[in-house]
Protein backbone atom coordinates (compact mmCIF):
# COMPACT_ATOMS: atom_id res chain seq x y z
CA UNK A 1 0.00 0.00 0.00
CA UNK A 2 0.65 3.47 -0.56
CA UNK A 3 1.64 6.54 1.75
CA UNK A 4 -2.29 7.86 1.25
CA UNK A 5 -3.87 4.33 1.90
CA UNK A 6 -1.72 3.82 4.89
CA UNK A 7 -2.80 7.33 6.02
CA UNK A 8 -6.82 6.17 5.03
CA UNK A 9 -5.88 2.83 7.38
CA UNK A 10 -4.44 5.11 9.96
CA UNK A 11 -7.30 7.48 10.31
CA UNK A 12 -9.66 4.26 10.20
CA UNK A 13 -8.40 3.21 13.45
CA UNK A 14 -7.92 6.32 15.46
CA UNK A 15 -11.32 7.82 14.69
CA UNK A 16 -12.92 4.48 15.60
CA UNK A 17 -14.66 4.24 12.22
CA UNK A 18 -16.79 0.65 11.55
CA UNK A 19 -17.96 0.55 8.05
CA UNK A 20 -16.54 2.13 4.67
CA UNK A 21 -19.10 3.20 2.31
CA UNK A 22 -17.53 2.89 -1.48
CA UNK A 23 -19.12 5.29 -4.09
CA UNK A 24 -19.43 5.85 -7.67
CA UNK A 25 -21.97 7.26 -9.49
CA UNK A 26 -24.02 5.29 -12.20
CA UNK A 27 -24.36 7.22 -15.63
CA UNK A 28 -27.60 9.56 -14.42
CA UNK A 29 -25.68 11.01 -11.78
CA UNK A 30 -27.21 8.73 -8.87
CA UNK A 31 -24.54 7.97 -5.92
CA UNK A 32 -24.50 4.25 -5.03
CA UNK A 33 -22.68 2.59 -2.15
CA UNK A 34 -21.10 -0.85 -1.34
CA UNK A 35 -20.48 -0.87 2.08
CA UNK A 36 -17.94 -2.92 3.84
CA UNK A 37 -16.72 -3.52 7.24
CA UNK A 38 -13.74 -1.65 8.30
CA UNK A 39 -11.34 -4.27 9.30
CA UNK A 40 -11.78 -5.18 4.82
CA UNK A 41 -10.50 -1.50 4.01
CA UNK A 42 -6.89 -3.40 3.70
CA UNK A 43 -8.47 -5.42 1.26
CA UNK A 44 -10.24 -2.90 -0.57
CA UNK A 45 -6.90 -0.98 -1.52
CA UNK A 46 -5.16 -4.06 -2.51
CA UNK A 47 -7.58 -5.83 -4.55
CA UNK A 48 -10.40 -3.56 -5.00
CA UNK A 49 -13.97 -4.80 -4.41
CA UNK A 50 -15.89 -7.12 -7.11
CA UNK A 51 -19.47 -6.07 -7.77
CA UNK A 52 -22.44 -6.69 -10.54
CA UNK A 53 -22.36 -3.66 -12.95
CA UNK A 54 -25.17 -4.92 -14.63
CA UNK A 55 -27.47 -3.68 -11.74
CA UNK A 56 -26.15 -0.15 -12.33
CA UNK A 57 -28.51 2.22 -14.72
CA UNK A 58 -26.50 2.11 -17.76
CA UNK A 59 -23.39 0.40 -17.37
CA UNK A 60 -23.09 -2.90 -18.55
CA UNK A 61 -25.10 -5.89 -20.14
CA UNK A 62 -25.61 -9.12 -18.06
CA UNK A 63 -22.84 -10.97 -19.65
CA UNK A 64 -20.37 -8.77 -19.01
CA UNK A 65 -20.80 -7.81 -15.72
CA UNK A 66 -18.20 -8.03 -13.42
CA UNK A 67 -16.32 -4.69 -12.55
CA UNK A 68 -14.16 -3.78 -9.50
CA UNK A 69 -14.31 -0.90 -7.28
CA UNK A 70 -10.74 0.83 -6.74
CA UNK A 71 -10.95 3.73 -3.90
CA UNK A 72 -9.49 6.58 -4.04
CA UNK A 73 -7.63 7.19 -0.59
CA UNK A 74 -7.81 11.17 -1.22
CA UNK A 75 -11.62 10.81 -0.96
CA UNK A 76 -11.37 9.58 2.19
CA UNK A 77 -14.30 11.75 4.65
CA UNK A 78 -16.14 10.81 7.77
CA UNK A 79 -19.57 10.85 7.60
CA UNK A 80 -21.07 13.02 10.69
CA UNK A 81 -24.54 11.69 10.80
CA UNK A 82 -23.75 8.54 10.43
CA UNK A 83 -21.22 8.87 13.75
CA UNK A 84 -22.37 9.69 17.54
CA UNK A 85 -18.98 10.39 19.39
CA UNK A 86 -20.63 9.73 22.43
CA UNK A 87 -21.46 6.23 21.81
CA UNK A 88 -19.66 3.03 21.68
CA UNK A 89 -20.69 2.03 18.31
CA UNK A 90 -18.02 2.74 15.58
CA UNK A 91 -18.57 5.40 12.95
CA UNK A 92 -19.22 5.58 9.46
CA UNK A 93 -17.20 7.08 6.64
CA UNK A 94 -16.84 6.74 2.57
CA UNK A 95 -14.67 6.42 0.25
CA UNK A 96 -15.21 7.66 -3.83
CA UNK A 97 -13.96 5.14 -6.03
CA UNK A 98 -12.73 4.41 -9.54
CA UNK A 99 -14.52 1.44 -11.77
CA UNK A 100 -12.42 -0.92 -13.27
CA UNK A 101 -13.17 -3.36 -15.75
CA UNK A 102 -12.22 -6.59 -14.51
CA UNK A 103 -11.75 -8.54 -18.47
CA UNK A 104 -9.10 -5.53 -19.10
CA UNK A 105 -8.09 -4.34 -15.43
CA UNK A 106 -8.38 -0.42 -17.40
CA UNK A 107 -10.71 1.94 -16.17
CA UNK A 108 -14.22 1.53 -17.44
CA UNK A 109 -15.18 3.71 -20.33
CA UNK A 110 -18.80 3.63 -18.32
CA UNK A 111 -17.52 5.16 -15.20
CA UNK A 112 -18.50 9.24 -15.02
CA UNK A 113 -15.53 10.18 -13.25
CA UNK A 114 -13.13 8.30 -15.81
CA UNK A 115 -15.16 10.43 -18.51
CA UNK A 116 -13.83 13.57 -16.21
CA UNK A 117 -10.79 12.41 -15.73
CA UNK A 118 -10.25 12.41 -19.97
CA UNK A 119 -11.41 15.87 -19.99
CA UNK A 120 -8.54 16.72 -17.98
CA UNK A 121 -6.31 14.75 -19.51
CA UNK A 122 -7.20 16.80 -22.72
CA UNK A 123 -6.77 20.05 -20.58
CA UNK A 124 -3.70 18.85 -18.98
CA UNK A 125 -2.58 17.84 -22.75
CA UNK A 126 -3.16 21.78 -23.95
CA UNK A 127 -1.54 22.87 -20.70
CA UNK A 128 -3.94 23.44 -18.47
CA UNK A 129 -5.59 22.64 -15.41
CA UNK A 130 -9.58 23.76 -14.66
CA UNK A 131 -11.07 24.96 -11.60
CA UNK A 132 -14.48 24.87 -10.72
CA UNK A 133 -17.03 25.84 -8.13
CA UNK A 134 -21.07 25.45 -8.75
CA UNK A 135 -23.96 26.77 -6.73
CA UNK A 136 -26.22 24.11 -6.20
CA UNK A 137 -29.63 25.49 -5.06
CA UNK A 138 -32.21 23.51 -3.43
CA UNK A 139 -35.99 23.90 -1.79
CA UNK A 140 -36.94 22.43 1.83
CA UNK A 141 -40.56 21.00 1.39
CA UNK A 142 -42.12 19.46 4.31
CA UNK A 143 -42.93 15.82 4.73
CA UNK A 144 -46.87 14.53 5.42
CA UNK A 145 -47.55 12.08 7.78
CA UNK A 146 -46.41 9.14 5.89
CA UNK A 147 -42.87 10.86 5.73
CA UNK A 148 -43.69 11.27 1.88
CA UNK A 149 -42.15 14.68 0.31
CA UNK A 150 -44.68 17.46 -0.19
CA UNK A 151 -43.92 20.83 -2.11
CA UNK A 152 -45.18 23.15 0.97
CA UNK A 153 -42.68 25.20 2.20
CA UNK A 154 -41.49 25.64 6.11
CA UNK A 155 -40.74 29.31 5.46
CA UNK A 156 -41.98 32.37 4.00
CA UNK A 157 -38.02 33.95 3.35
CA UNK A 158 -36.91 35.72 -0.18
CA UNK A 159 -33.66 36.40 -1.13
CA UNK A 160 -31.23 36.85 1.67
CA UNK A 161 -34.03 37.25 4.13
CA UNK A 162 -33.06 36.46 8.12
CA UNK A 163 -34.61 34.86 10.53
CA UNK A 164 -37.68 35.09 12.24
CA UNK A 165 -39.02 34.69 8.46
CA UNK A 166 -36.17 32.70 7.60
CA UNK A 167 -36.92 29.53 10.02
CA UNK A 168 -35.18 27.16 7.78
CA UNK A 169 -31.61 28.69 8.59
CA UNK A 170 -31.24 26.17 11.96
CA UNK A 171 -31.51 23.33 9.25
CA UNK A 172 -29.33 25.23 6.97
CA UNK A 173 -26.46 26.02 9.94
CA UNK A 174 -26.72 21.87 10.57
CA UNK A 175 -26.58 21.24 7.28
CA UNK A 176 -23.02 23.77 6.86
CA UNK A 177 -21.65 21.47 9.83
CA UNK A 178 -22.22 18.55 8.15
CA UNK A 179 -20.44 19.71 5.16
CA UNK A 180 -17.57 21.15 7.14
CA UNK A 181 -17.45 18.29 9.21
CA UNK A 182 -16.63 16.59 5.78
CA UNK A 183 -13.77 19.05 4.94
CA UNK A 184 -16.03 21.47 3.03
CA UNK A 185 -15.05 25.27 3.05
CA UNK A 186 -18.24 27.11 2.75
CA UNK A 187 -17.85 30.34 1.34
CA UNK A 188 -21.80 31.92 1.99
CA UNK A 189 -25.31 30.38 1.93
CA UNK A 190 -28.36 32.50 1.85
CA UNK A 191 -32.09 32.04 1.01
CA UNK A 192 -33.02 32.07 -2.38
CA UNK A 193 -35.56 34.33 -4.15
CA UNK A 194 -38.29 31.46 -3.64
CA UNK A 195 -40.05 30.42 -0.64
CA UNK A 196 -38.35 27.81 0.72
CA UNK A 197 -35.32 28.02 -1.17
CA UNK A 198 -31.41 28.10 -0.58
CA UNK A 199 -28.21 27.75 -1.63
CA UNK A 200 -25.11 27.16 -0.12
CA UNK A 201 -21.25 28.07 -1.84
CA UNK A 202 -18.67 25.84 -1.33
CA UNK A 203 -14.82 27.20 -2.39
CA UNK A 204 -13.81 26.02 -5.45
CA UNK A 205 -11.29 23.18 -5.99
CA UNK A 206 -10.28 21.47 -9.36
CA UNK A 207 -12.91 19.91 -11.51
CA UNK A 208 -12.29 16.31 -10.56
CA UNK A 209 -12.79 17.36 -6.78
CA UNK A 210 -15.55 19.45 -7.69
CA UNK A 211 -17.40 16.99 -9.03
CA UNK A 212 -17.13 14.82 -5.93
CA UNK A 213 -18.23 17.15 -3.70
CA UNK A 214 -21.39 17.73 -5.44
CA UNK A 215 -22.53 13.97 -4.84
CA UNK A 216 -21.44 14.20 -1.18
CA UNK A 217 -22.92 17.61 -0.94
CA UNK A 218 -26.30 16.54 -2.13
CA UNK A 219 -26.59 13.42 0.02
CA UNK A 220 -25.10 15.89 3.62
CA UNK A 221 -28.16 18.23 2.29
CA UNK A 222 -30.68 15.93 2.14
CA UNK A 223 -29.74 13.48 5.22
CA UNK A 224 -29.31 16.40 7.56
CA UNK A 225 -32.61 17.90 6.52
CA UNK A 226 -34.28 14.76 6.58
CA UNK A 227 -33.62 14.37 10.32
CA UNK A 228 -35.29 17.55 10.52
CA UNK A 229 -38.37 15.98 9.21
CA UNK A 230 -37.70 17.99 5.71
CA UNK A 231 -37.55 16.41 2.29
CA UNK A 232 -34.77 18.83 0.28
CA UNK A 233 -35.00 18.70 -3.35
CA UNK A 234 -31.99 19.24 -6.08
CA UNK A 235 -35.21 18.67 -8.39
CA UNK A 236 -34.94 22.46 -11.15
CA UNK A 237 -38.62 23.48 -11.08
CA UNK A 238 -40.86 21.90 -8.09
CA UNK A 239 -42.80 24.58 -8.11
CA UNK A 240 -44.22 26.21 -11.34
CA UNK A 241 -44.34 30.04 -11.97
CA UNK A 242 -41.75 31.10 -9.54
CA UNK A 243 -37.96 30.72 -9.64
CA UNK A 244 -36.23 27.26 -10.06
CA UNK A 245 -32.97 25.93 -9.13
CA UNK A 246 -29.90 26.08 -10.96
CA UNK A 247 -26.31 25.04 -10.25
CA UNK A 248 -24.62 27.71 -11.71
CA UNK A 249 -20.90 26.40 -12.61
CA UNK A 250 -17.85 28.72 -12.20
CA UNK A 251 -15.04 27.89 -15.03
CA UNK A 252 -11.34 28.65 -15.12
CA UNK A 253 -8.12 27.52 -16.36
CA UNK A 254 -4.91 28.23 -14.65
CA UNK A 255 -1.65 27.11 -16.83
CA UNK A 256 0.91 25.18 -15.38
CA UNK A 257 3.08 27.71 -14.00
CA UNK A 258 -0.24 28.63 -11.36
CA UNK A 259 -1.35 31.32 -13.30
CA UNK A 260 -4.66 32.60 -14.34
CA UNK A 261 -4.97 31.41 -18.00
CA UNK A 262 -8.73 33.33 -18.06
CA UNK A 263 -7.37 36.57 -16.75
CA UNK A 264 -6.10 39.57 -18.74
CA UNK A 265 -5.73 43.34 -17.15
CA UNK A 266 -5.98 45.32 -20.33
CA UNK A 267 -9.23 43.75 -21.54
CA UNK A 268 -12.12 45.67 -21.04
CA UNK A 269 -13.96 42.57 -19.11
CA UNK A 270 -10.76 41.00 -17.72
CA UNK A 271 -10.94 38.28 -19.71
CA UNK A 272 -8.20 36.89 -21.59
CA UNK A 273 -8.53 35.51 -25.57
CA UNK A 274 -8.64 32.07 -24.14
CA UNK A 275 -11.12 32.88 -21.80
CA UNK A 276 -13.32 34.42 -24.56
CA UNK A 277 -12.79 31.71 -27.27
CA UNK A 278 -13.32 28.78 -24.12
CA UNK A 279 -16.79 30.62 -23.82
CA UNK A 280 -17.16 31.17 -27.76
CA UNK A 281 -16.74 27.23 -27.27
CA UNK A 282 -19.51 26.57 -24.87
CA UNK A 283 -22.11 29.07 -26.17
CA UNK A 284 -21.55 26.90 -29.39
CA UNK A 285 -22.38 23.99 -28.27
CA UNK A 286 -24.83 25.12 -26.13
CA UNK A 287 -28.05 22.95 -26.97
CA UNK A 288 -26.04 20.20 -27.12
CA UNK A 289 -24.68 20.51 -23.94
CA UNK A 290 -27.98 21.01 -22.60
CA UNK A 291 -28.82 17.41 -22.84
CA UNK A 292 -26.00 17.25 -20.33
CA UNK A 293 -26.43 19.74 -17.91
CA UNK A 294 -30.13 20.07 -17.83
CA UNK A 295 -31.01 15.95 -18.35
CA UNK A 296 -34.57 15.56 -17.84
CA UNK A 297 -38.28 16.38 -18.45
CA UNK A 298 -38.02 19.20 -15.94
CA UNK A 299 -34.95 20.81 -16.48
CA UNK A 300 -36.33 22.53 -19.15
CA UNK A 301 -39.92 24.02 -17.08
CA UNK A 302 -37.11 26.06 -15.24
CA UNK A 303 -35.04 27.12 -18.22
CA UNK A 304 -38.18 29.56 -19.33
CA UNK A 305 -38.00 33.89 -19.51
CA UNK A 306 -38.29 35.94 -16.09
CA UNK A 307 -36.91 33.35 -13.29
CA UNK A 308 -32.87 34.51 -13.79
CA UNK A 309 -32.57 31.00 -15.23
CA UNK A 310 -30.95 31.29 -19.31
CA UNK A 311 -32.95 30.89 -22.10
CA UNK A 312 -30.99 33.02 -24.60
CA UNK A 313 -27.39 31.47 -25.83
CA UNK A 314 -25.40 34.79 -25.57
CA UNK A 315 -23.13 36.15 -22.79
CA UNK A 316 -23.16 39.40 -20.62
CA UNK A 317 -20.58 41.23 -18.05
CA UNK A 318 -23.31 41.50 -15.93
CA UNK A 319 -26.60 40.39 -17.10
CA UNK A 320 -28.35 37.55 -15.52
CA UNK A 321 -30.57 36.70 -18.30
CA UNK A 322 -27.40 35.43 -20.26
CA UNK A 323 -26.25 31.75 -20.80
CA UNK A 324 -22.42 32.81 -19.34
CA UNK A 325 -21.91 35.66 -17.13
CA UNK A 326 -18.88 37.34 -15.92
CA UNK A 327 -18.65 37.48 -12.55
CA UNK A 328 -16.99 40.53 -11.28
CA UNK A 329 -13.59 39.48 -9.76
CA UNK A 330 -12.04 40.99 -6.97
CA UNK A 331 -8.35 39.64 -7.62
CA UNK A 332 -6.64 38.39 -10.69
CA UNK A 333 -6.69 34.42 -9.96
CA UNK A 334 -10.63 34.88 -9.83
CA UNK A 335 -11.27 35.67 -13.24
CA UNK A 336 -13.86 33.37 -14.33
CA UNK A 337 -17.13 32.59 -15.97
CA UNK A 338 -20.23 31.63 -15.12
CA UNK A 339 -22.23 29.26 -16.93
CA UNK A 340 -25.92 29.76 -15.75
CA UNK A 341 -27.34 26.86 -17.83
CA UNK A 342 -26.83 23.58 -15.77
CA UNK A 343 -28.86 22.57 -13.10
CA UNK A 344 -28.65 20.06 -9.83
CA UNK A 345 -30.16 17.19 -11.49
CA UNK A 346 -27.39 16.78 -14.02
CA UNK A 347 -24.82 14.15 -13.24
CA UNK A 348 -21.59 16.53 -12.57
CA UNK A 349 -19.09 14.72 -13.67
CA UNK A 350 -20.57 14.37 -17.20
CA UNK A 351 -21.72 18.20 -17.17
CA UNK A 352 -18.04 19.63 -16.24
CA UNK A 353 -16.73 17.03 -18.92
CA UNK A 354 -18.88 17.95 -21.51
CA UNK A 355 -18.84 21.77 -20.26
CA UNK A 356 -14.65 21.80 -20.72
CA UNK A 357 -14.66 20.24 -24.21
CA UNK A 358 -17.03 22.41 -25.43
CA UNK A 359 -14.46 25.10 -23.84
CA UNK A 360 -11.35 23.57 -25.26
CA UNK A 361 -12.79 22.96 -28.38
CA UNK A 362 -13.56 26.81 -28.64
CA UNK A 363 -9.71 27.29 -27.52
CA UNK A 364 -8.45 24.71 -30.48
CA UNK A 365 -10.37 26.04 -33.46
CA UNK A 366 -10.10 29.93 -31.91
CA UNK A 367 -13.66 30.50 -31.95
CA UNK A 368 -14.62 35.07 -31.79
CA UNK A 369 -17.17 35.69 -28.96
CA UNK A 370 -19.51 38.19 -29.79
CA UNK A 371 -19.52 41.35 -27.48
CA UNK A 372 -21.33 40.58 -24.43
CA UNK A 373 -25.02 41.25 -24.70
CA UNK A 374 -25.85 43.86 -21.67
CA UNK A 375 -29.45 44.66 -22.35
CA UNK A 376 -32.31 42.08 -20.69
CA UNK A 377 -32.78 39.55 -23.48
CA UNK A 378 -36.19 37.93 -22.41
CA UNK A 379 -37.40 41.46 -23.25
CA UNK A 380 -36.07 41.30 -26.30
CA UNK A 381 -38.61 40.01 -29.55
CA UNK A 382 -37.61 37.57 -32.12
CA UNK A 383 -36.45 40.57 -34.54
CA UNK A 384 -34.47 41.76 -32.43
CA UNK A 385 -32.85 38.47 -31.11
CA UNK A 386 -32.29 38.07 -35.05
CA UNK A 387 -30.54 40.64 -35.42
CA UNK A 388 -28.30 40.23 -32.03
CA UNK A 389 -27.69 36.66 -33.62
CA UNK A 390 -28.93 35.18 -30.43
CA UNK A 391 -29.72 31.66 -30.78
CA UNK A 392 -32.32 29.61 -27.63
CA UNK A 393 -31.77 26.66 -25.65
CA UNK A 394 -34.09 23.60 -26.67
CA UNK A 395 -37.33 23.63 -24.99
CA UNK A 396 -37.61 20.22 -23.96
CA UNK A 397 -35.28 17.30 -23.05
CA UNK A 398 -36.48 15.35 -26.43
CA UNK A 399 -34.95 18.28 -28.32
CA UNK A 400 -31.91 18.83 -26.34
CA UNK A 401 -31.44 14.87 -27.27
CA UNK A 402 -31.50 15.32 -31.25
CA UNK A 403 -28.81 18.24 -30.64
CA UNK A 404 -27.37 15.71 -28.97
CA UNK A 405 -27.27 13.21 -31.56
CA UNK A 406 -25.95 15.68 -33.94
CA UNK A 407 -23.04 17.12 -32.34
CA UNK A 408 -19.89 15.39 -31.93
CA UNK A 409 -17.83 17.50 -29.65
CA UNK A 410 -19.96 16.40 -27.32
CA UNK A 411 -20.83 13.04 -27.81
CA UNK A 412 -16.77 12.63 -28.00
CA UNK A 413 -16.52 14.07 -24.76
CA UNK A 414 -18.91 11.37 -23.11
CA UNK A 415 -17.27 8.73 -25.07
CA UNK A 416 -19.04 5.95 -27.47
CA UNK A 417 -20.42 4.12 -24.31
CA UNK A 418 -22.05 7.02 -21.95
CA UNK A 419 -22.95 8.82 -25.46
CA UNK A 420 -25.04 5.74 -25.92
CA UNK A 421 -26.76 4.51 -23.29
CA UNK A 422 -27.18 8.16 -22.11
CA UNK A 423 -29.17 8.56 -25.61
CA UNK A 424 -31.11 5.55 -24.54
CA UNK A 425 -31.62 6.35 -21.21
CA UNK A 426 -33.09 9.92 -21.90
CA UNK A 427 -34.93 9.27 -24.96
CA UNK A 428 -36.61 6.63 -22.99
CA UNK A 429 -37.39 8.86 -20.15
CA UNK A 430 -38.84 11.32 -22.56
CA UNK A 431 -41.04 8.96 -24.33
CA UNK A 432 -42.76 8.47 -21.35
CA UNK A 433 -43.34 12.07 -20.05
CA UNK A 434 -44.56 12.74 -23.73
CA UNK A 435 -47.55 9.94 -23.80
CA UNK A 436 -48.37 11.12 -20.33
CA UNK A 437 -51.66 13.32 -19.88
CA UNK A 438 -50.60 15.63 -16.97
CA UNK A 439 -53.04 17.59 -14.49
CA UNK A 440 -52.78 20.35 -16.78
CA UNK A 441 -53.94 18.92 -19.38
CA UNK A 442 -56.91 17.70 -17.03
CA UNK A 443 -57.92 20.45 -16.03
CA UNK A 444 -57.81 22.29 -19.01
CA UNK A 445 -59.84 20.22 -21.36
CA UNK A 446 -61.61 17.64 -19.13
CA UNK A 447 -64.84 19.33 -18.74
CA UNK A 448 -64.16 22.11 -21.83
CA UNK A 449 -64.53 19.20 -24.77
N1 LIG B 1 -32.55 30.33 -9.27
C1 LIG B 1 -32.00 30.92 -10.48
C2 LIG B 1 -31.80 29.84 -11.55
O1 LIG B 1 -32.64 29.08 -11.77
C3 LIG B 1 -30.70 31.62 -10.20
C4 LIG B 1 -30.72 32.72 -9.18
C5 LIG B 1 -29.33 33.32 -8.97
O2 LIG B 1 -28.91 34.16 -9.76
O3 LIG B 1 -28.65 32.85 -8.06
O4 LIG B 1 -30.78 29.74 -12.20
MG1 LIG C 1 -28.29 31.49 -6.69
MG1 LIG D 1 -24.58 32.45 -9.48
Amino acid sequence: LGPSEQAVLEKIDEQNIDFLRLQFTDILGTVKNVSIPASQAEKAFEDGIYFDGSSIDGFVRIQESDMRLKPDPETFAVLPWRTREDEEEGGAARLICDVINTSTGEPFEGDPRHVLKQALDRAEEMGYTVNAAPEPEFFLFEEDEDGRATTKTNDAGGYFDLAPKDLASDVRRDIIYGLEDMGFEIEASHHEVAQGQHEINFEYDDALSTADNVGTFRTVVRAIAAQHDLHATFMPKPIPRINGSGMHTHISLFTEDGENAFHDGDDEFDLSETAKQFTAGILEHAPALAAVTNPTVNSYKRLVPGYEAPVYVAWSDRNRSALIRKPAARVPSASRIEARFPDPSCNPYLAFAALIHAGLDGIEKGLDCDDPVRENIYEFDEAKREEYGIDTLPSNLGDALDELEDDDVVLDALGDHVSEKFLEAKNAEYDDYRVDVSDWELDRYLEKF
